[in-house]
Parts: C-alpha cells; sequence; structure tokens
C-alpha cells in the first residue's frame, strides 16, 4: 500500500525532511508539496508520541537525546522496543523460531490469506467480506451491526501474526502493518466513526493489540512509522478507556483489560501507572459486583460467564509475570477458582453447557479443555475428572448443585457422557444478555439434547426474531395470556439426596401470579414437575414444552407426548388429566449458532382460571427413556390446597408404585 512505502522512502531520506507545525510553514513550502506535507504530519505524530512518554525512563536515553530530530528519536525508540526485555508478556518473542510451523492452524492460515486480500472477516457467522483494495473499514454487507462492529475487532489481524510466525513470511507483517497504519487514519475517535469505537471494540484492541505488537515488532515492515502509529493509537486507547467503565457488564472487564495489557505493556507512557492501577482497581471491584457468592457472573449466559473467567484471569498472569503479583489479593483468584467451577456444575455430560440468554451450547467437549486448564491452575481433580470423563482425577463428590443466589440448579444422575441431566434457572435480571425465562429447563440424556433452549439467534439487525427467542412463552415454563413475566425469584426448597432430589422454586412472574414449581428427580431416572398458578391473577394459564428439533408423537387422549427420534434416547412428556385442560401445539424454533434456527416441536398445557380463588396446578412427568416408552401414572394424595406447604404423590412407572412427598 502507498502509505507505508511512502513512509520508508521518507526515513530512508530523513535527512532532507523539515519539521515545521502547519503555522510555522514556511511559505515556500506551502500547499505546493505533498511529501512535505506528509512529513510535518509524521512529525506531529512523532513528537505527540514523545510528549506523552517518560523519557526519563532507564534505556530511553538515546530517544530523550534525539528530541530535536524526531525522525532520529523514533528510529532509537524502535530500536529500543526491540532490545527491551525486562516487561513479560504471553507472547514471549523469544520463542518465535521454536513456534516456526507451529503456531498457526489451518484456518489461521485461510483467515491470513483473506486478510492479504482485504477479504475480512466482521461478526463471524457471516462470510468473509471484501471490503475494498482501499479498505471500507464502515463496510456493511448485512444489516446486523455486530458485523461492523466486529470488523473493527480484526480477529484476523491475529491470525496474520500467527501466519507471520509459522511461515516467517514477511509479506504477512507488510500487509498487517500497512492496514494498521490505514485504520489508525480512516478512524479517528469522532461521532463519524462511532462503529469503530464502541467501548467494548477498544478494550478488545487494547488486549489483543499487545499480542501484535510482540510478534511483528522484530520484522523488517514494523518500521519507525508503524511504531509511533502504533503508540500513539495505544495511547488513544488508553485514555479513551479511562474514561469508559461499563460497570457491572463483561463491557467492563473488556474495557479493563485493554487498559491493563496497553499499561503493563508499555510502562513507558508517563500515564501508564494511573491506566494500570485504574484497570486493576476495576477488575477487583468488578469481581466483587458481577460474581455472585455462588460463582455465577451476574448476566446469567454461560458464554459471557466463561468469557469472564478469561478477563478476570489474563490481567492478574499479566501482572504476576511481570512480577506485580500483588495487585490482586488472594481473594480474588479464590474468586475465579469459584467461577471455573460453574461449568462444572451445570455443564451437560457431552461437555456442552446450557444456552439459556444469549448463549450457545457449544459443540461436544468445548468446556472439557479450559475445565483441563482449570484443574491445573487450581489443582482440581474434579476438575479432571470431568475434563477427562472420568480417565483421571476424582469424581465430583455430588450430582445436584443449587446456585441460589444466580437462580440455577442441576440436577443428574451420573458424569458419564449418557448421563440424565437437568438444568434450570430461576433468578434475577441478567440485564440484556439475560431472557425472562424464570423456571425454565433444558434436558440432556443419553447423548441427546432432548429439551433444549431456543437459543437466542441473532442480536442485531433483525429485531423481530430477537424478540421471538426472548419471549417467555417459548421457554419451558408458566405463562399468564401468554405475556413475557418478570423476575421476582425465591428458592422454597432444595432437597438433594440418593434416590430423590426436590428442587421447589418460585417466580412473581406477573403482579398478581406468581409461579412455583417443584422439580422431583426421582431414584435419577425420571422428573415430576408441579407447577402452581398462585394468587389473584386470571386469564389463560398455560405450562410450555419444547423438544429437540426431530419428530414428535401426540397422544392427546393421554396428554402426552414424546420424542420419536430411532436408535437412542426420547423423552416423554405427560401431564396428568385434568378438567378443562388442554394440549396445543405451538411453534418451535431452536438456534444452536448465531443467525441459523430451526423449527423443532413445542407445545404446552393450558387451563383457564377464571377467578381469583380457583387456582391452577399442574403436575407433569418428565422422563427420558433408551427404549420402550414407560407407562406411567401419578396421583395426587389427599387433597392439597394451590400453594400447599405439604405435597404428596404416588407415581406408578411401569407397574411399580412408588409414593414421594415433599414439605416446605
Ligand atoms: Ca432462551
Amino acid at each position: 500500500m502507498v502509505v507505508s512505502e511512502s513512509f520508508n522512502k521518507y526515513f530512508c531520506g530523513a535527512l532532507f525532511i523539515l519539521c515545521l507545525a502547519p503555522g510555522l510553514r514556511h511559505p515556500v513550502y506551502a500547499g505546493e508539496d505533498n511529501q512535505n506535507q506528509k512529513n510535518t504530519v509524521i512529525c506531529q505524530d512523532i513528537n505527540k508520541l514523545l510528549l506523552s512518554l517518560d523519557l526519563n525512563a532507564p534505556g530511553l536515553e538515546k530517544v530523550k537525546s534525539s528530541v530535536d530530530d524526531p525522525v532520529l528519536a523514533a528510529k532509537e525508540l524502535l530500536a529500543y522496543y526491540r532490545a527491551r526485555d525486562f516487561v513479560r508478556h504471553p507472547v514471549d518473542r523469544r520463542s518465535k523460531q521454536d513456534m516456526s510451523g507451529k503456531c498457526a492452524s489451518r484456518q489461521d492460515i485461510s483467515e491470513a490469506e483473506n486478510a492479504m486480500k482485504h477479504i475480512f472477516i466482521g461478526q463471524s457467522a457471516y462470510p468473509p467480506h471484501f471490503c475494498g483494495e482501499d479498505i471500507n473499514w464502515n463496510t456493511r454487507p448485512v444489516p446486523d451491526m455486530e458485523w461492523v462492529w466486529q470488523l473493527n475487532r480484526m480477529g484476523f489481524w491475529q491470525s496474520m501474526s500467527l501466519a507471520y510466525w509459522h511461515t516467517n513470511d514477511e509479506k504477512y507483517a507488510k500487509e498487517w502493518s500497512c492496514q494498521f497504519v490505514d485504520w489508525t487514519k480512516k478512524n479517528p475517535r469522532d461521532n463519524e466513526h462511532g462503529y469503530a469505537w464502541r467501548s467494548i471494540e477498544a478494550g478488545i484492541r487494547g488486549h489483543g493489540w499487545t499480542f501484535l505488537f510482540q510478534r511483528f515488532l522484530d520484522a523488517p515492515s514494523f518500521t519507525p512509522e508503524v511504531l509511533v502509529a502504533f503508540l500513539n493509537c495505544c495511547h488513544e486507547h488508553a485514555a479513551y478507556l479511562m474514561t469508559k467503565y461499563s460497570k457491572g457488564s463483561n463491557w467492563g472487564l473488556m474495557e479493563a483489560e485493554g487498559l491493563a495489557f496497553i499499561a503493563i505493556t508499555f510502562p513507558e507512557f508517563q500515564d501508564s501507572k494511573k491506566w494500570r492501577d485504574e484497570a486493576i482497581l476495576r477488575l477487583n471491584t468488578e469481581i466483587n459486583n458481577q460474581v455472585y457468592s455462588d460463582g455465577h457472573q451476574r448476566e446469567l449466559a454461560m458464554g459471557y460467564h466463561t468469557g469472564c473467567i478469561g478477563w478476570f484471569t489474563h490481567s492478574l498472569e499479566l501482572a504476576k509475570m511481570n512480577g506485580q503479583k500483588d495487585a490482586f489479593p488472594d481473594s480474588y483468584l479464590k474468586t475465579v477458582e469459584k467461577v471455573c467451577e460453574i461449568p462444572l456444575k451445570l455443564g451437560f455430560p457431552d461437555g456442552t453447557t446450557p444456552q439459556f440468554g444469549d448463549s450457545w451450547t457449544g459443540t461436544p467437549g468445548h468446556i472439557w479443555g479450559s475445565l483441563r486448564n482449570w484443574a491445573q491452575l487450581y489443582n482440581r481433580d474434579d476438575f479432571l475428572y470431568v475434563a477427562t470423563q472420568g480417565k483421571e482425577g476424582s469424581k465430583p463428590d455430588v450430582t445436584a448443585f443449587a446456585l441460589e443466589k444466580s437462580g440455577f440448579y442441576s440436577m443428574r444422575s451420573g458424569w458419564d457422557r449418557n448421563s440424565i441431566c437437568l438444568v434450570l434457572k430461576c433468578g434475577p435480571d441478567g440485564g440484556g444478555h439475560c431472557q425472562p425465562d424464570n423456571g425454565t429447563f433444558e434436558l440432556y440424556a443419553g447423548g441427546r439434547h432432548l429439551m433444549p433452549d431456543a437459543g437466542s439467534y441473532i442480536y442485531s439487525g433483525d429485531p423481530k426474531n430477537r424478540a421471538w427467542f426472548r419471549q417467555t412463552k417459548v421457554h419451558q415454563t408458566l405463562t399468564l395470556d401468554g405475556k413475557n413475566s418478570a423476575y421476582s425469584p425465591k428458592l422454597l426448597l432444595w432437597k438433594p439426596g440418593t434416590d430423590l432430589d426436590v428442587l421447589v422454586v418460585e417466580n412473581a412472574s406477573y403482579q398478581s401470579l406468581t409461579h412455583r414449581r417443584a422439580v422431583l428427580f426421582v431414584d435419577k431416572k425420571y422428573f415430576v414437575i408441579i407447577d402452581e398458578a398462585i394468587g389473584d391473577g386470571t386469564g389463560a394459564v398455560d405450562i410450555h414444552f419444547q423438544l429437540g428439533p426431530g419428530k414428535a408423537v401426540f397422544d392427546n387422549k393421554n396428554f402426552s407426548v414424546r420424542t420419536d427420534t430411532p436408535g437412542g434416547w426420547n423423552v416423554l412428556v405427560q401431564s396428568m388429566k385434568q378438567k378443562g385442560m388442554d394440549l396445543k401445539e405451538e411453534e418451535g424454533q431452536v438456534s444452536f449458532l448465531y443467525t441459523k434456527k430451526e423449527p423443532r416441536p413445542a407445545f404446552s398445557y393450558g387451563l383457564q382460571k377464571n377467578t381469583k380463588e380457583h387456582g391452577t396446578r399442574f403436575v407433569t412427568i418428565v422422563a427420558p427413556y433408551e427404549e420402550s416408552q414407560p407407562k406411567m401414572k401419578i396421583r395426587l394424595i389427599g387433597k392439597p390446597k394451590i400453594g400447599a406447604s405439604h405435597m404428596e404423590l404416588e407415581i406408578v412407572a411401569d407397574g411399580i408404585s412408588k409414593r414421594i412427598k415433599y414439605d416446605l
């Protein structure tokens, strides 16, 4: 690209350059020489950078003594950084040779090759897109704003840097240098360029760019000009991030991470210590703000939860490797360990995780790699056991977990891949990534996601579908007149046991109606769910269920629905017959990938609640099974009032009778 070549020439002919501020420009040169104008800008950039550095720092003596010759100062500064060895970073420049042929995946190389041709990835669910010979960083190939926002995270630059180390081919460094300078020139931080300057992207760049610096610094294409543009832009990012603090959200963590990485990687800035202290203060504050005492991050979406493990950890590790361990108290690490326990407690036996809120269940085993790392980091045999599917480590002590503050509960029959596992959510409002779904659950058994959450499908550009996936009634819970519910959870009973796990939760879903749900896991085989609508509210009361994609068999006479997937496990849902109850098919959709969705069976049991006094209760069996459909019958003992504290049932499962009960 033209820009970079002109700079290379410029540095070769440095002796002939005049550095004059625009107002002082000699009349002979004014308006007649583009090269000189460029050179003036370059000198301004260098001077700006020099003013932001602590030139009294050890090692910068030559830079300091060259301030009157900005071009020389920039060269000296580059020499300083190439020789600097006291700053440690996860990317160790000394390992470059060892990484040759080892550090880029096929995917990285393919992304890097595309990036060489300006074919970039924005939001990765969409195809990569050509952004112009002269790159337009505001390219919008789809209505979804995530595309252009994520384009400006430039994840493909990481691929280029990995491809560079992998192949040692200078072409990647040369092209990246051009693209980098191009981006900084075309994206000043002003209103017009808001698409590039959301604080989340600034934080992500601040973190990621330090990795690029480590990988490209020694490249011949990393000229003094690139260094100046790079450091000025890092300074801009850190100064901006100091003014942006999204308390209580994952954004706040990425903002702090960007700030910490710039500050610790570049202690030469006069403001670095201030930035570092602020970043560390924020992380220490946010770990208390954002993590409930049960270990779950407050947004209640697993993707962000596991993301925050990284965001809480990276800065700590960077500080540690730079001898600044004391910045984070031991309690911080203890909390992070607790955060790491959540995927074990709520994860499915195939190594996937629930997709409540804006989350994706992921590919099988996706959580195992992380659990293995955490096992080592925290010396946890239970993490290792789950990470290795029982080959190493030791089995977790229990099979049922209650996270009362965040409102997640899990019950499982065991830890092998075929185990039955139900995860229920009934928590506080987690903000924008959380859905009004209290009472809902996901069911997994025999290697199948028999009743998965619908997921979230899309963030931006398609408000109709975004809203559809958020609705209470597309979750496995109770609604009044199909309306969205409020977040007002309460745990009434948690009593795990050998042959019966009992969970009773309530959610004041509507002003006039509270949903009480009891889930009983019987003999670690099947579930009985008792739903009660308690309160004055009247209208259509429905409980909704959704199955995995595939065929479903409806038996309206017996109020049962079952999946009918050959060759393995299925699930039977059957609600106790009662007068006036109907079984209706509903629209069902599920999304396992961003922008991808597919139909799936969904249905509801409904009762009309006509009077304030008239109560509503559903008693439903949810039975996963491997071979033939179980024959289930259920009966309530006595005539408990709606909201009664004593509940007793008789269940006949395949001819075997059993009594179960709970007392609140
Ligand atoms: Ca959902």
